[in-house]
C-alpha cells in the first residue's frame, strides 16, 4: 500500500526568515513564482509576522501588495500563512473584530491556509481565528507548539490535537520552532496522535540539531502526512530539512511526494544565486548546533539574544543567558519558546544575568504574563515570583481578549486619511509605529527600502559610489536609520570628529579614548550613581516616560522612571522615599547604567 506525502515548501517565508533575517524581497521571489506553481507543492508558505514586519519595516514593500501578487503569481497552489492566534501577526492580543477583519482580509487577498498557533498552547487563544478562518471556507489549521518540560507530555499533546478537533479545524501541525524534535520522540507523538484523532497531520521541525529529517522520516513511518521542507538553497541549519533531499529519500518508496526532482533542482540553483544578494543578513547562528538540546533556546532567538548582547557590550555572557533562560522559563510554568514567549523569557534573563541579581529588574512583559494576560501557563508559575512582580492584583482566570473593547472603528479613526483600504488599518494595527511610518512615507512619496551591500565579489554594486560603502542602515531597538558618512576630521585632543548624515539630517559624531556619546545631544555625560536616592538603571535603554517632577514626594519602590531596553519596558522605582531633587532625563534620552538620572534626598 503506498501514501503520498504532502510537501510544504518553506522557501517564500520560514526559510529566508531562520536564514536571512526575513529579508527576501518581492523581487527574487516572482521570476521564479511559474516553476514554484508547477512543482505541485500541497502549498507553499508566503507570509507571518516576520514577513509582513520586515515587508513594512526594512523593505518597504506593503505586505498585501505582496501577497496578492505572490496569489496572481501562483494560480495553482494553495498560499499558506503562520498565524499567532489572537496576537495575529503583532505582539499583543487583539480584540475579536480585530481577528475577524484580519483573517477575512487574507483569505480574500490569497491566503488558503491558515497555520494558526498559540505561544502557551491555550486553544482559548485560537478559537476566535478559527472560526474566522471557517467562516472564509479556508483551510484551519491548528498548531501543537512543540517543546519539552515536566507538562509536555505526548497525552498533554493528544488531549491538545482533540480540542483543535472539536474546534473545528482541518489539520494538526506539530511545530517544532527550536529543532527540539528527536527521531523517536517524533515518532511516539505522531503515533499517538493518529491513533487519538483524526486530522492530518503536518510536520514541521527545524533542522538547528541536525536531525529534522530523521524526525521527519520517522513521522511518515508513524503515519504522518504532510512535512514542511525548504529548497536547497536556504535549507537546514535554522531551517529546514532540503526539498530536494526529502524528495529523493521517498522517491520509489511507499510515501513517495510524486514531485519532479529536476524542476526542483533548477528552483534549487535559482535560489542558489539569490542568497548571495543577502549575505549582509547571513548570521553566525544558522549553522547546525546541538546546543538547543540542551538549552531549547531556537535559532531565531539565539540570533536576536546575541544582538541584544552586543547592543549591551555583554556579548561575552551569552552562555550565562543560555543557563538562565530555562531557570526562566520553569519560574513562568514551561512556555514554549516562540514568539511572543521567547522575546518575554530571553530579555528576562539578559536582565537577570547583566543586573547581577535574578529579578531585580522584572520586565513589563513578564507581569503581563504572571497577571495571565498572554493565557494560561502550561504549568505551575513560581508563586514567589508572581507575588514579587504583581503583589496581589488579581490573576486573569479566562480568556485576556474577553476582557478587551472592539477596536476596528479606534484603529480607523486614528489612523484617518492615510489608510486607503481596510488593509492599510490592518497594517498600522499590527504595527502601530512602523505601521504608521510606512503609511506616511507612502503618502509622501519617499518610501527607500534599506540598501543591499554589494557582494563580496564585486560583480553587483547596489551602493552609489565607488568602492568602500558609506551609506548603510542601522537598526536601533527596532527602528531603522539611514546613515551616510560625509567626513572625517583630523584627531585633535586625542578626539575624532565623524561628519555622517542620519535620515538626512546632518550629525557629528565625536569618538573619544574608551568613551563615545553622540554631539548634538543634551548635556554630555551625567555623573555617577553613588548616594542613596540617586535612581539609575541596570542596562543601557531608552527614557520613555519620566513619572516625576522636581519637588515630588514619592514613596520607596514608587515608579519614577520607564525605561526602554531591548523592545522591552520596565519601570524603575525609587531606591528611597523623599523629596525629587532634581531629574536629569527626558522622554526619549538614552542612558547608560550607572548615571544618575534622578535624584531622591531622603
Ligand atoms: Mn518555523
Amino acid at each position: 500500500m503506498s501514501k503520498k506525502i504532502f510537501v510544504t515548501d518553506t522557501i517564500l517565508r520560514d526559510a529566508h526568515q531562520s536564514l536571512i533575517a526575513t529579508r527576501m524581497r518581492l523581487e527574487d521571489m516572482l521570476p521564479i513564482c511559474e516553476k514554484l506553481d508547477r512543482v505541485g507543492y500541497w502549498s507553499l508558505e508566503v507570509w507571518g509576522g516576520a514577513t509582513f514586519d520586515a515587508c513594512v519595516r526594512f523593505l518597504k514593500e506593503d505586505p498585501w501588495e505582496r501577497l496578492r501578487q505572490l496569489r496572481a503569481a501562483l494560480p495553482n497552489t494553495r498560499l499558506q500563512m503562520l498565524l499567532r492566534g489572537q496576537n495575529l501577526l503583532g505582539y499583543r492580543h487583539y480584540s475579536d473584530d480585530v481577528v475577524k477583519a484580519f483573517v477575512a482580509k487574507a483569505a480574500v487577498n490569497g491566503i488558503d491556509v491558515f497555520r494558526i498557533f498559540d505561544a502557551m498552547n491555550d486553544v482559548r487563544n485560537l478559537r476566535v481565528a478559527i472560526e474566522a478562518v471557517k467562516a472564509a471556507g479556508k483551510h484551519a489549521q491548528g498548531t501543537l507548539c512543540y517543546t519539552t518540560s515536566p507538562v509536555h507530555t505526548i497525552d498533554a499533546f493528544v488531549a491538545q490535537a482533540k480540542q483543535m478537533e472539536a474546534m473545528g479545524c482541518d489539520s494538526v501541525a506539530i511545530k517544532d520552532m527550536a529543532g527540539l524534535l528527536t527521531p523517536y520522540a517524533t515518532g511516539e507523538l505522531v503515533k499517538a496522535l493518529k491513533a487519538e484523532q483524526s486530522l492530518p497531520v503536518f510536520i514541521h521541525s527545524h533542522d538547528t540539531a541536525g536531525l529534522a529529517a530523521m524526525c521527519q522520516l520517522k513521522a511518515i513511518e508513524n503515519g504522518a502526512d504532510h512535512i514542511d521542507t525548504a529548497i536547497s538553497a536556504f535549507a537546514w541549519g535554522t531551517s529546514h530539512p532540503g526539498t530536494e533531499s526529502m524528495v529523493a529519500a521517498l522517491k520509489g518508496s511507499e510515501y513517495d511526494t510524486g514531485l519532479d526532482l529536476e524542476l526542483l533542482q533548477e528552483i534549487g540553483l535559482y535560489f542558489y544565486a539569490v542568497r548571495k544578494k543577502y549575505h549582509q543578513f547571513e548570521s553566525e547562528f544558522t549553522a547546525v548546533d546541538t546546543r538547543v538540546q540542551v538549552n531549547q533556546v531556537p535559532g531565531g532567538m539565539m540570533s536576536n539574544l546575541a544582538n541584544q548582547l552586543k547592543e549591551q557590550g555583554a556579548l561575552h555572557r551569552i552562555n550565562e543567558v543560555f543557563e538562565e533562560i530555562p531557570k526562566v522559563r520553569a519560574d513562568l510554568g514551561f512556555p514554549p519558546l516562540v514568539t511572543p514567549t521567547s522575546q518575554i523569557v530571553g530579555t528576562q534573563a539578559v536582565f537577570n544575568v547583566l543586573a547581577g541579581e535574578r529579578y531585580k529588574t522584572i520586565t513589563n512583559e513578564v507581569k503581563l504574563y504572571l497577571q495571565g494576560r498572554y493565557g494560561k501557563a502550561p504549568g505551575k508559575v513560581n508563586e514567589h515570583l508572581r507575588f514579587r512582580a504583581i503583589g496581589s492584583e488579581e490573576v486573569i482566570e479566562g480568556r485576556p481578549a474577553d476582557l478587551l473593547k472592539p477596536e476596528m472603528a479606534k484603529l480607523r479613526t486614528e489612523i484617518g486619511a492615510l489608510a486607503k483600504s481596510e488593509e492599510d488599518v490592518l497594517t498600522y494595527a499590527m504595527f502601530p509605529d512602523i505601521g504608521r511610518k510606512f503609511l506616511e512615507e507612502r503618502a509622501a512619496g519617499t518610501l527607500t527600502p534599506e540598501v543591499l551591500l554589494p557582494i563580496p565579489d564585486g560583480s553587483q554594486t547596489a551602493v552609489s559610489g565607488e568602492g568602500v560603502p558609506t551609506e548603510f542602515v542601522i537598526d536601533v531597538h527596532g527602528e531603522s536609520y539611514r546613515v551616510d558618512i560625509t567626513g572625517v576630521g583630523v584627531k585633535t585632543d586625542g578626539k575624532r570628529h565623524f561628519y555622517l548624515s542620519i535620515d538626512g539630517m546632518p550629525e557629528e559624531v565625536v569618538f573619544e579614548p574608551l568613551n563615545a556619546f553622540v554631539g548634538g545631544g543634551a548635556g554630555g555625560k551625567r555623573k555617577h550613581a553613588s548616594a542613596p536616592g540617586d535612581v539609575s538603571t541596570s542596562m543601557p535603554g531608552n527614557i520613555v516616560d519620566v513619572l516625576v517632577k522636581e519637588g515630588d514626594v514619592v514613596k520607596v519602590g514608587q515608579p519614577v522612571l520607564i525605561t526602554e531596553a531591548m523592545k522591552m519596558e520596565t519601570e524603575v522605582q525609587a531606591p528611597i522615599a523623599g523629596t525629587v531633587k532634581a531629574v536629569h532625563v527626558a522622554k526619549g534620552d538614552r542612558v547608560n547604567p550607572g548615571e544618575v538620572l534622578i535624584e531622591i534626598e531622603g
